[in-house]
C-alpha cells in the first residue's frame, strides 16, 4: 500500500491559525518534514510516534537541499507512509511548492494541498489594515524581493499603475532599493509602508513610515513583510499614520511601539529574511 503526502500550510505564527484540517492531518502523520519557523507548539500535533524532521533553512543556506526534500517525499510515501510537508503561511505563496508537486507527480505518489494563512493576511490582520478598500486599492499583490537568479524580474512601473497594495515577501536588507525602485516608477514619496516582523508571535514589531522615510528603517528581526499603499492609512492604532504624522516629520521613519534607542542596540536584528521559499 502507497502512502500519501501532504503539503501543509502552517499560517504565520501563532498556532490558533492553523486550520482544522492541518490539525487533522498532523494528528495522522507517520512523518513531519516542516520548515524552520514553524512553532513547536504546531510540531506538539503530530503523535509522538510520528518521525519529525526540520529541513528548512538555518541562517540564510538550506540544511537539506530541495532535491533531498523531494526524495524524502517521494520514498516515505511509497513506503506507505503518510507524510505531512509543513510550510510557513501558505504552501502555494514562495514555498517551492511547484517543485515539489512535480516530483510527485513524476514518481505518481498521490498528494493533497492543505492551503494555511499567508505571512501578508497575518501582518494586516495584526495592524488592522484592509488589504483593499473602496476608495483606494483594488488590487493586491504579492512579491517578492529576492530572486533565486538575482535578477529583478519584477515590472515596476505595471505594478505602480495597478494601483495595487504591495506585499513584499523577503524584504530583508533592501528597503532603501526597494524605495528607490517604486519612486522611479512614479509612486509618491508620501505612500504608507510598514514593516511587520514575526507577524502574529508573541515576538511581534511593527515600523511604519513612508516611501520616503524607508531606507532609514531598522532591520526588525526576521521573518520580516513590507506592506506598501495608500490602504495603511486605514490602519488600526497599533499603525497610526495620523498620530506618526503629528509627531515626526513625514519624510523621517516612524517607530510604533518603540523607541529609536531600543533599535539602535539590536544586534539581533534580521538575520536575512530568505529562510524560507523563494
Ligand atoms: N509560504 C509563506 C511565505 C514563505 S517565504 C507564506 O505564505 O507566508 C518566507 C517569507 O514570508 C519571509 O521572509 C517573510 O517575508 C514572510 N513571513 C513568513 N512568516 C512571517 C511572519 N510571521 N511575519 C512576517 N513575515 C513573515
Amino acid at each position: 500500500m502507497t502512502g500519501k503526502v501532504y503539503l501543509v500550510g502552517a499560517g504565520p505564527g501563532d498556532p490558533e491559525l492553523l486550520t482544522l484540517k492541518a490539525a487533522r492531518v498532523l494528528k495522522q502523520a507517520d512523518v513531519v518534514l516542516h520548515d524552520d519557523l514553524v512553532s513547536t507548539q504546531i510540531l506538539q500535533l503530530a503523535p509522538a510516534r510520528a518521525q519529525v524532521r526540520n529541513v528548512g533553512k538555518r541562517c540564510g543556506k538550506k540544511i537539506v537541499s530541495q532535491e533531498e526534500i523531494n526524495f524524502l517525499m517521494v520514498t516515505l510515501a511509497a513506503s506507505g507512509l503518510q507524510v505531512v510537508r509543513l510550510k510557513g503561511g501558505d504552501p502555494l505563496i514562495f514555498g517551492r511548492v511547484g517543485e515539489e508537486i512535480a516530483a510527485l507527480r513524476q514518481a505518481n505518489i498521490d498528494f493533497e494541498i492543505v492551503p494555511g494563512i499567508t505571512a501578508a493576511l497575518g501582518a494586516a490582520s495584526t495592524a488592522q489594515i484592509p488589504l483593499t478598500h473602496r476608495q483606494s486599492s483594488h488590487a493586491l499583490v504579492f512579491l517578492t524581493g529576492h530572486s533565486a537568479s538575482g535578477v529583478d524580474l519584477t515590472n515596476w512601473r505595471a505594478l505602480v499603475s495597478l494601483g495595487a497594495t504591495v506585499a513584499i515577501y523577503m524584504p530583508g536588507h533592501r528597503y532603501s532599493e526597494i524605495a528607490r525602485k517604486l519612486r522611479a516608477a512614479g509612486l509618491s514619496a508620501d505612500t504608507s509602508c510598514a514593516i511587520v516582523s514575526r507577524a502574529t508571535t508573541p515576538e511581534e514589531q511593527l515600523f511604519s513610515t513612508n516611501l520616503q522615510g524607508l531606507k532609514g528603517a531598522p532591520m526588525l528581526p526576521a521573518p520580516t513583510l513590507l506592506l506598501i499603499g495608500e490602504v495603511l492609512r486605514h490602519a488600526g492604532n497599533r499603525l497610526s499614520f495620523e498620530e506618526v504624522e503629528a509627531c515626526w516629520p513625514s519624510s523621517e521613519p516612524s517607530l510604533v511601539m518603540h523607541t529609536d534607542s531600543e533599535y539602535l542596540g539590536s544586534s539581533g536584528a534580521a538575520r536575512g529574511d530568505e529562510e524560507q521559499g523563494a
